[in-house]
């Protein structure tokens, strides 16, 4: 680690430099190339590869591998020539403050409780840090301010490549097994800990750590945060949406989840309200149907599935008929008329009948003493269908 070939090691504020093409080969997806040097972070350690350019050609991915780095492009480079790289900068120092504030939330934790990072993920959008303890919601708003601290405490951040017998005495975070060359990365007062990746040069660049959730995890903690200009994007992104929904409740921005809470309350009472007078419409038009029928087909405007069933229930229940069967006519995303049905027959072959109707009005849906589902057939054909399919019944 940290060869004068490696130049994101050398110096991880690199964003152009130049290089000579050792190889180039065509891989399973595009170029695979290799150069005398790189500023291109190859993924490891957690951190996210670095993108960016070599010349004209578009570099997605950047891997270690059997000790090499290799650098994946979209178009072929000529072996020997010096090629100029750039890095998508963005992309990098936002791994930089975001690995960098992993180190500080992740040391203030082991720190505190004695709980070690026992897994690590930078996602597109946040940060992951599986910490191996239990821990309770104020206990991490106290750490998330502990590490705002050491942010603001401007410490700056050493790497070192210290002997074995040094290590020993140091007392660092492990995230793996270690053989060989270790690289340090040591945060005073905040973390110690070997570290493949790269980072910002003091705690202050960092900027900000925000804690988004914490949850449990196989025992311990996983703590979901952001850091720097990523928890910006992360802020604006929210502000954005609370000012939209206190716009459209007509409250103040910190008074959202209040009026949300009322507004589903409200919600909530009309809900029970049109359930009610549902069933005391259900009711007076039930007492208008003449009883004794065989079969009953009623359509109704703007009934949803729940309610036929609660209508086909009571149907049943007053007895009007032998077969009841409601519908409504149903939203369709191709337009051809679509109607969301309940049959209630008290008896075992009301499934065979409904697998007739299903295969005659390109229906679908089923069920045991009653079946719901939807035809798509027009009103006449419904009618006319169940009339054909339950009539021969009672004969
Ligand atoms: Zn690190």
């Amino acid at each position: 680690m940290e060869e004068m070939n490696e130049l994101f090691y050398t110096n991880p504020y690199l964003r152009e430099f130049d290089a000579t093409v050792l190889a180039c080969t065509e891989g399973k997806k595009g170029f695979e190339v290799v150069l005398d040097n790189t500023a291109f972070y190859p993924e490891g350690g957690g951190q996210p590869a670095d993108h960016g350019h070599l010349n004209e050609a578009v570099v997605s991915d950047v891997r270690r591998q059997n000790g090499v780095i290799v650098h994946f492009t979209d178009k072929a480079l000529e072996v020997g020539a010096v090629v100029h790289g750039k890095l998508d900068w963005e992309r990098r120092y936002d791994n930089m403050q975001n690995h960098t504030g992993e180190h500080v939330l992740s040391g203030v934790i082991n720190n505190a409780f004695g709980y070690e990072n026992v897994g690590f993920h930078m996602h597109e959008d946040a940060i992951t840090i599986d910490m191996s303890g239990p821990m309770t919601e104020e206990e991490v708003i106290a750490m998330e301010k502990a590490a705002n601290d050491m942010i603001k405490a401007d410490i700056a951040v050493d790497i070192s490549f210290p002997t074995a017998e040094e290590r020993a005495a140091m007392g660092f975070r492990m995230k793996k097994e270690l053989t060989g060359k270790v690289r340090i990365v040591n945060i005073p007062s905040a973390d110690c800990c070997a570290c493949c990746g790269t980072h910002v040069k003091s705690t202050q660049e960092v900027g900000i750590i925000k804690v988004l959730s914490a949850t449990k995890h196989r025992g311990g903690t996983r703590i979901e945060f952001v850091c720097g200009d990523r928890a910006l994007r992360d802020f604006t992104k929210k502000h954005d949406e609370v000012i939209k929904a206190s716009r459209l409740l007509s409250v103040k921005p910190d008074e959202v989840a209040t009026a949300v809470e009322k507004t589903l309350q409200t919600l909530a009472a009309r809900d029970e309200r049109i359930a009610q007078l549902n069933l005391r419409y259900f009711e007076m038009k039930t007492a208008t149907l003449p009883g004794d029928q065989k079969v009953l087909v009623l359509f109704e405007e703007g009934l949803t599935p729940f309610e036929l069933k609660v209508f086909a229930t009571q149907l049943a229940q007053a007895k009007k008929a032998d077969v009841t069967a409601v519908l409504a006519a149903a939203a369709s995303a191709d337009g051809s008329p679509t109607y969301n049905y309940v049959i209630a027959w008290d008896d075992a072959r009301l499934r065979e009948a409904s697998k007739a109707l299903n295969t005659r009005l390109s229906g679908r849906g089923g069920g045991k003493d009653m079946v719901q589902g939807s035809f798509k057939a027009a009103r006449a054909d419904i009618e006319a269908a169940i009339n054909d399919v339950f009539t021969p019944y009672f004969n």
